[in-house]
């Protein structure tokens, strides 16, 4: 390499250098910089989706005042039904149950059951054991919620079912793990469903034979209990059906309820 040569070299390789440190600075300057932008984004008004999850998210630094407002709202959600329809129409369906007096409105804690019913027998003549102390609402879903428990107990089981197990109804409680959101059993407003009895041979329990979702149910109360459980979401008019594959609290039992969904607050 001739000394020019080198001189050019030297310069360009400088250059090269000079350039690489102004990209540092560079980069270095925007990171400090990052902070800016977003300060201006938070400032833009949020999509109606993300304010209504945002005061929806509220229990993240609330607390008891977000448990209240949830409670209320699912309070009304309850009691804008006509218990007296209501009564009518689970009589109708051949419903066995007796009424509970009707609340006004919740206790101190947001508990209560709006329009009560307390239920030993359903339209297909299963037999509740503990009976269910629910709002006549939730009652109200019993007809479908059998029809699809007495099909698919003719289709495995090859007979109805007769008895229904359950881990209790009414329970003045939050979501267990969501301290600030009132749990539905506390309304009446969900039932445990544990075990089920057909008329011939053994009853078919969540514990033993629920089979989790990304396994194939074999045996026939393992094909029941998938069945039912599929079927009870899309077609029993329920809100939310929640077992083994939700989590561990509910692995000897399928959660029924028709909480209100995308509630906001007044
Ligand atoms: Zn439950």
């Amino acid at each position: 390499m001739s000394p020019a040569m080198r001189g050019k070299f030297l310069q360009s390789a400088l250059a090269a250098l000079a350039a690489t440190a102004v990209l540092v600075a560079g980069s270095a300057t925007s990171a400090q910089k990052a902070p800016a932008p977003k300060a201006a984004a938070q400032k833009k008004e949020p999509s109606p989706y993300l304010a209504d999850r945002l005061r929806t998210d509220g229990f993240l630094q609330g607390g008891a005042q977000y448990r209240a407002q949830h409670a209320q709202a699912q309070w009304e959600n309850l009691a804008q039904e006509d218990g007296a329809v209501c009564r009518e129409a689970l009589k109708a369906a051949g419903i066995k149950f007796t009424s509970l007096a009707d609340r006004k409105a919740p206790d101190t804690k947001g508990c209560g059951i709006p329009h009560g019913v307390m239920v030993s027998q359903g339209p297909t003549g299963i037999r509740y054991s503990p009976p269910l102390v629910v709002d006549c609402s939730l009652a109200a879903t019993l007809p479908k919620v059998e029809a699809i428990l007495q099909e698919e107990a003719e289709r495995h089981l090859g007979g109805p079912i007769s008895r229904v197990g359950n881990l209790g109804t009414y329970s003045c409680r939050s979501v267990r793990g969501w301290a600030q959101r009132i749990s539905q059993h506390a309304l009446g407003n969900a039932m445990d469903f544990s075990s089920f009895q057909p008329k011939r041979g053994r009853a078919v329990t969540v514990m033993r034979d629920y089979v989790r979702g990304g396994e194939a149910p074999e045996k026939p109360e393992e094909r029941f209990l998938r069945a039912i459980y599929q079927r009870l979401w899309s077609e029993s008019g329920l809100t939310r059906v929640l077992g083994p594959d939700w989590d561990a609290a509910h692995r000897d039992h399928l959660h029924l309820d028709r909480g209100r969904r995308g509630w906001r607050f007044p």
